[in-house]
């Protein structure tokens, strides 16, 4: 029987071209050069002499309903109605007319937000959703976060850092975020306890077994029922099995710790990308403010600040002294697990703007 096909509901991002300032659609790709007036503050100019302001502001990740309408609010009323967010989880407000740079920034710093996170600053961090959405968190990034970012308030509020500093966290071992500056991960130390009574009736065995990276997983039969053993001399404790297998818990109060890791960046039209690598290990994944992890992190910043060079980042600071000469430095205790180059990288990954694959 013919009938008429019901039309796709789009239900991806909308054109962000209707929401942009007015401004800055009409010189969209033709912006001459930007300036910082300020920390917290762009100015862009365009060919034909327009210019823009742009206020930006830190915010949880994780916006309630009544922060939002405030941050709108105080778009309308000081700006001129028009916001974006950035990947880092920051409002920025768009002005044409300068004269309302200052009320603006008044009203946010008011209203009890962070203006900053621009220039050599350090900027908010990006991260994962923790145990709001996702299904195999072994922390609550967002926690971190906020208990990090409110030692950090100053240096995202200032130009203090030699060059600005991407932080990231991720709340599993295996999946998002994880890649910056400096990255606060996940890092399980003990293979997954299996509860053999719920595996045949929750799991799909071949697909766990596929799932593991070593091999490390082998169905079995265990009290006459269906289940999975886990070869722990082989199993690098990463956590992959515990999603399609939720029985397979990994996360652990005690042996669920968090890892720091440094000197991660993109490519970019000068150099390769570098990765990042792991410096301390074994953190306590202590909520609810993390206390030891963020000592860590403040001891990587202010040595940074005090011995990297003008515009160096993480990388090239330790690229230039060495990584011997960083832990040194920073007094982080090194062990065997600590620096590894990884090879199979040059095969798989981009090394450099000119070729993709
Ligand atoms: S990092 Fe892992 S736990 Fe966190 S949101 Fe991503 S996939 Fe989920
Ligand atoms: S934790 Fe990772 S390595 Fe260990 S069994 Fe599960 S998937 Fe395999």
């Amino acid at each position: 029987m013919a009938h008429d096909m019901r039309t796709p509901i789009e239900s991806g991002c909308p054109d962000g071209f209707q929401y942009m300032h007015p401004v800055m659609r009409k010189n969209y790709g033709q912006w001459a050069y930007h300036e910082d007036p300020q920390p917290g503050v762009l100015v862009h100019v365009s060919h034909n002499g327009e210019k823009i302001w742009t206020v930006r502001a830190g915010t949880q990740r994780i916006l309630d309903v009544f922060t939002l309408r405030k941050l709108c609010d105080i778009g309308d009323q000081y700006g001129e109605g028009y916001v974006r967010f950035t990947i880092r989880s920051n409002i920025e407000y768009q002005v044409a007319d300068e004269a309302k740079v200052q009320p603006l920034i008044k009203a946010l710093t008011d209203a009890g937000f962070v203006v900053g996170g621009t220039r050599n600053s350090v900027a908010m961090m990006s991260h994962t959703q923790g145990w709001l959405h996702c299904d195999i968190p072994g922390t609550d990034a967002s926690g971190v976060v906020k208990s990090m970012m409110d030692e950090l308030i100053d240096e995202f509020k200032g130009w203090n850092m030699p060059n600005r500093v991407h932080m990231t966290t991720s709340c599993c071992q295996i999946n998002c975020g994880g890649q910056g500056d400096i990255a606060i991960n996940v890092q399980h130390t003990k293979p997954p306890k299996i509860n053999h009574d719920l595996v045949s009736n929750v799991c799909e065995r071949p697909s766990v077994v596929a799932r593991c990276p070593v091999a490390a997983i082998r169905p079995a039969l265990v009290n006459g029922k269906p289940s999975l053993e886990v070869d722990e001399k082989k199993c690098i404790c990463c956590g992959a099995c515990y999603p399609p297998c939720p029985p397979m818990q990994i996360n652990d109060a005690e042996h669920s710790k968090l890892s720091i890791w440094v000197g991660g960046n993109h490519s970019n039209a000068r150099g390769k990308p570098t990765f990042q690598k792991l410096v301390a290990s074994g953190i306590p994944n202590n909520p609810p403010r993390w206390p030891e992890a963020t000592a860590v992190v403040k001891k990587i910043l202010k040595t940074y600040k005090e011995d990297a060079k003008d515009w160096e980042r993480m990388n090239d600071w330790i690229e230039r002294i060495g990584w011997p000469r960083f832990f040194e430095k920073t007094g982080l205790p090194f062990t065997k697990y600590h620096i590894d180059n990884w090879r199979g990288a040059r095969a798989s990954l981009n090394a450099s703007t000119h070729i993709r694959f």
